[in-house]
């Protein structure tokens, strides 16, 4: 070993034992802060789906490369991270001596052939993502991007470690060529080969360039050990197990969409009838009453925006974002562990734990962190605004994008469930909604005898459970098709569709109640569980003695399609429900329906969060209306996986949208921008939405936005009245 190798070999051993061990601090430290959790016992459940699903979405890359490019830089980012550690490994042998290598594998020309693709390929990868991210930095005049808020030197930091560690591992190369002691062919290597054609016959020089290469990934470890919250470094080791420990492993994707978590407390979903709220969780009031998923995800998050970039509050000028949200919750749980991990926190009474001794010796800051209220405004030094908490629409946007399997929405309702079933403290208007709900059963408060009135004036009768036993499906009719002028008339024409096509159906009439969709969404537990237990009583009698494949529903509302279909198996209640656009699709292609007069003036669709998003029907109401209209559905560039929100879900029907642009215009812009002149919809608060929407703007008379199932009666029996038009006004 030459005098420079004694120098290279101590200088590498020196900064990887500084940076490993406080690597090892860092990793400890984020544990406890990740257990200080609440318990969440179901997701040790089906390992085997677990596994499965986190190396696909790894290693395949499943969600990142719904955004093509950014996704295939990334693959070979991770893929060069992964294989090209090997090759720091050998830069230790290089720095003992300039001619070291792996043992074994080191003398394959098929690893150096690999190595030399994927280090082309990574360098490739990270220039591509290092361009888009200075093009999207949010300094840059106009527009607004989706890395705003986020720690940019972090990311700069991190891609500039990635970029010179992979330039080192070709000088290193590049001196051995130099020197003749590369064993690799030019053909296997011509990338090393060409750097070794340029850099002197320096014999030493390996062994220095290995050092370097060491310095900067050492340097890498020490300032991500430092900085335990840098998501956009500790993401590459966090995402397995949050991936892994996902609530639904087996989703096709977005496993926080569809169901809400239910309640929780101490692990066990939460029994009013049992509950104690001095005993028992009632949501979320403290970080630390997430449970050690929910931290786990704060920590993991890669400050890249996905999420941000698809919120509608955001994308309309509200103070919500779906990664600022995450990041603030992250800080303050690291900034406030030292007083929990002292034993510190408050009990469910509100009274301090710790005692004076040990919180003696504790930093004044992370008292300070501990004092702050979860939910409140600046001038109240909350973590999170009540205006970002409230201007959610649980639309799962951000749960869809985000690459790390984040559940924003469940995070979000946990947090409003604390502050309506403890605080009573929500948008005051959504109090009508909630007393309506109570005591009548509907949002909208209208008496429980009218919820057959829409069957007047049909020239067929429409038979109620209890009058006929051999119904195939059950109508849900929901309290927007029974009640609400606009989705009545899209109950009347499925129901003329399914009695034209033959099938036997039979509707609850008073017996049905709200599914608790609006209750649930904005927090009030309790209503909904009061709600859909009611609920699911009534079906199983409907369906008694029918087995599961039997007990069919269909429901006009994807909220209510959601709810029963995805939740009231949390009750008891296992139903097999379709939305109607699924039912008529089926009918149209199995020629129960023929659609005779196509619809023309160019028909573009809406595509309902909880229909595309959260339940992934994307194709149904597309193939009902392809086979109703005159050419191609125009699509607007958002539409299926990427649907801009109406506004309406999450409870926001029943709040005022007082910052920003309103949602439902902004993707009313979106919808007349295509030129069609028909905006369909499958989802009666779409419909609302959207049809003020378009009044608003004056053009009730050009757009019509009508369901679905509308088209299809028009085409189907194009004699049919056109009263039916559902932009007009509404009563009531
Ligand atoms: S659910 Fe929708 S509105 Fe709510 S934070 Fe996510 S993207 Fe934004
Ligand atoms: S998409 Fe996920 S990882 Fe990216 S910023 Fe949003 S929450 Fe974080």
């Amino acid at each position: 070993m030459g005098s420079v190798q004694i120098v290279t070999t101590i200088l590498a051993a020196g900064i990887t034992a500084v940076a490993v061990w406080l690597a090892v601090r860092a990793v400890m430290k984020m544990t406890a802060v990740i257990r200080l959790g609440q318990p969440a016992p179901e997701r040790f459940t089906d390992k085997g789906a677990r596994t499965k699903k986190m190396l696909v979405e790894t290693a395949g890359h499943t969600r990142m490369l719904k955004w093509g490019v950014v996704g295939a830089a990334h693959w070979f980012v991770m893929v060069g991270f992964v294989v090209l550690s090997l090759l720091v490994l050998e830069a230790y042998f290089e720095v003992v001596t300039p001619t070291g290598g792996l043992p074994i594998i080191g003398h394959w020309t098929i690893f150096g052939l690999a190595t030399e693709v994927i280090g082309v390929l990574g360098l490739v990868g990270i220039l591509v993502l290092m361009a888009i991210r200075l093009r999207n930095r949010p300094t840059r005049p106009g527009g607004r991007s989706r890395f705003t808020g986020s720690t940019m030197w972090q990311g700069y930091f991190v891609e500039w470690i990635v970029l010179l560690v992979l330039i080192f591992g070709f000088v290193i190369r590049g001196f051995k060529v130099a020197t003749d002691h590369f064993e690799y062919p030019v053909w296997a290597t011509p990338v090393s080969h060409a750097v070794g054609a340029v850099l002197p016959d320096w014999q030493d020089g390996a062994s220095v360039a290995a050092l370097i290469k060491i310095i900067i990934s050492m340097t890498w470890l020490i300032v991500i050990s430092l900085n335990v919250t840098m998501g956009v470094a500790w993401h590459r080791f966090l995402a397995f197990p949050n991936i892994f420990f996902k609530r639904e492993p087996a989703k096709p994707a977005g496993s926080g969409l569809g169901a809400l978590r239910p309640m929780m407390s101490q692990g066990k979903p939460l029994d009013f009838e049992e509950a104690d709220p001095e005993k028992d969780q009632f949501g979320v009031a403290q970080v630390e009453q997430f449970t050690w998923k929910g931290l786990l995800d704060f920590s993991t998050c890669t400050e890249c925006g996905r999420c941000q970039s698809q919120c509608p509050a955001w994308n309309t000028g509200k103070p919500l974002s779906p990664k600022l949200l995450v990041l603030s919750l992250r800080d303050h749980a690291y900034a406030k562990a030292p007083y929990l991990l002292a034993g510190g926190g408050k009990d469910l009474t509100g009274e301090e734990k710790a005692t004076q001794a040990q919180l003696a010796h504790l930093d004044v800051l992370a008292l300070a962190e501990a004092d702050k209220p979860l939910i409140g405004t600046a001038e109240e030094g909350g973590v999170i605004d009540p205006d970002v908490l409230w201007s959610c629409t649980t639309c799962g946007a951000c749960v869809e994008q985000c690459p790390v399997d984040i559940e924003h929405v469940d995070h979000i309702v946990d947090m409003r469930r604390y502050q309506v079933l403890i605080e009573s403290s929500f948008p005051s208007e959504a109090g009508v909604m909630l007393r309506n709900l109570e005591n009548k059963g509907n949002p909208w408060g209208a008496p429980q005898n009218t919820r057959e009135d829409w069957t007047k004036g049909l020239d067929f009768e429409v038979p109620r459970v209890g009058e006929v036993d051999d119904f195939e499906y059950l109508f849900w009719v929901g309290c927007a098709g029974a009640f609400e002028d606009r989705a009545k008339k899209t109950t009347r024409a499925v129901a003329t569709l399914l009695n034209e096509a033959g099938v036997k159906f039979a509707i609850l009439g008073e017996g049905e109640t709200c599914s608790g969709d609006p209750a649930r969404r904005i927090g009030n537990e309790f209503v909904f569980q009061m709600l859909a237990q009611q609920n699911v009583e009534t079906l199983n009698e409907a369906f008694e003695g029918r087995e599961k494949a039997k007990r069919k529903i269909v429901a006009t509302c994807p909220h209510c399609f959601n709810t029963l279909g995805n939740e009231y198996g949390q009750l008891g209640g296992e139903f097999e429900v379709v939305h109607h656009t699924q039912l008529l699709a089926h009918l149209v292609s199995t020629g129960k329906l023929t659609p005779v007069q196509p619809v023309d003036g160019g028909v573009t669709y809406h595509d309902p969060c909880y229909l595309g998003r959260h339940n992934r029907i994307f194709a149904a109401p597309r193939e009902v209306l392809g086979d109703s209209i005159e050419g191609e559905i125009t699509e607007m560039p958002r539409n299926s996986e990427r649907s801009f929100c109406c506004g309406a879900g999450g409870a926001r029907m029943w709040m005022e949208e007082k910052i920003g642009k309103r949602i439902n215009v902004d993707r009313v812009e979106e919808a007349m921008a295509t030129g069609a002149k028909t905006v369909a919809v499958g989802c009666p608060f779409c419909s609302t939405m959207l049809n003020d929407g378009v009044n608003g703007k004056g053009a009730g008379e050009q757009v019509e936005v009508i369901d679905v199932a509308s088209v299809l009666l028009r085409s189907v029996k194009p004699e049919q009245p056109r009263g039916d038009k559902e932009s007009a006004p509404v009563a009531g």
